[in-house]
């Protein structure tokens, strides 16, 4: 089933339910998808119904607990970036986080900001956690996620704070490489909860991302170097992963910086994975 995070007209405030049809969502209460995601199978009793197109669809989840995300999980697009052939048995996945503040939904604008000028683009897709767990074992690991939506993992790839800096030391350009992570907005997901029993093998999708109409990542989930059962375990094992965090699980190859084309003022940004719809994005 689809779930959606919401907000009515007016000052309706912020609800979420459920996408019972291609014009419908049935809604099941106040509040974001948090709500829910624990227990999907026992949905509370609707309490009425709006048309979609008169509801604005928001993040999943609009301040999770954890933003996690993992880099140069797909190996075309770590040697796209100057990277070397990474050798599986010899790494582990290389998570990071992102702020809550960084969760911005389907159609919501993105500002280039003061502190990043050049801005890129990541489709990823995006596991959320439905049952918490700490050590959690590779072959359950799967049975934790609640659901998958989209994801554009949005990214400074230089920062500028108006002066010059030192950069002979690699810290700095780690730092700015996860600082380049952080902004307002750049977590973007949605534009719905696809839940976890409508994607039996989520290493089996498509996922696109096209810049102003033309298509510039072009992969699927299988081509990832850590599964999504993998990224689970693996940061089960770091941290206690509770209902509601999410995942990012990496982008493939296509990413601006390996062009050295970034994203301007009034770019329109459509990430799309199989069976979770399409999650657009304009910058400003
Ligand atoms: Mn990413």
């Amino acid at each position: 089933m689809k779930l959606a995070t919401y907000r009515l007209p007016g000052d309706g405030g912020v609800r979420h339910g459920r996408i019972t049809d291609a014009a419908t969502v049935t809604d099941l209460g106040p509040g974001d998808l948090s709500a829910v995601l624990g227990a999907p199978d026992a949905l509370p009793e609707p309490s009425g119904e709006h048309p979609l197109a008169e509801v604005t669809l928001l993040a999943p989840l609009l301040r999770p607990g954890k933003v996690l995300a993992v880099a140069a999980n797909y190996q075309e697009h770590v040697e796209e970036t100057g990277g070397d052939r990474l050798d599986k048995s010899r790494i582990s996945p290389r998570l990071f986080l992102k702020p809550a503040t960084a969760v911005s939904g389907p159609g919501e604008e993105i500002a280039i900001p003061s502190v990043s000028p050049q801005v890129d683009w990541e489709a990823e897709l995006v596991a959320v956690i439905g049952r918490g767990g700490k050590d959690i074992p590779l072959d359950s690991a799967l049975e934790h996620v609640g659901g998958y939506t989209i994801g554009n993992d949005v990214s400074g790839r230089k920062m500028d704070y108006g002066h010059e800096r030192d950069t002979g030391d690699p810290m700095v350009g780690f730092f700015d490489w996860l600082n380049g992570k952080w902004p307002d907005g750049f977590a973007a997901m949605g534009p719905y909860l696809t839940t976890a029993d409508e994607v039996p093998d989520p290493q089996k999708l498509d996922v696109t991302m096209e810049v102003n109409g033309r298509v510039r990542q072009q992969g699927d989930t299988g081509q990832m170097i850590f599964s999504v059962a993998e990224l689970v375990a693996f940061a089960s094992r770091l941290m206690t992963l509770e209902p509601g965090d999410v995942l990012y699980t990496g982008t493939p190859a296509g990413v601006g910086l390996a062009s050295g084309e970034f994203l301007s003022a009034g770019d329109e940004m459509t990430v799309r994975v199989t069976g979770l719809g399409s999650l657009v994005n304009r910058v400003r």
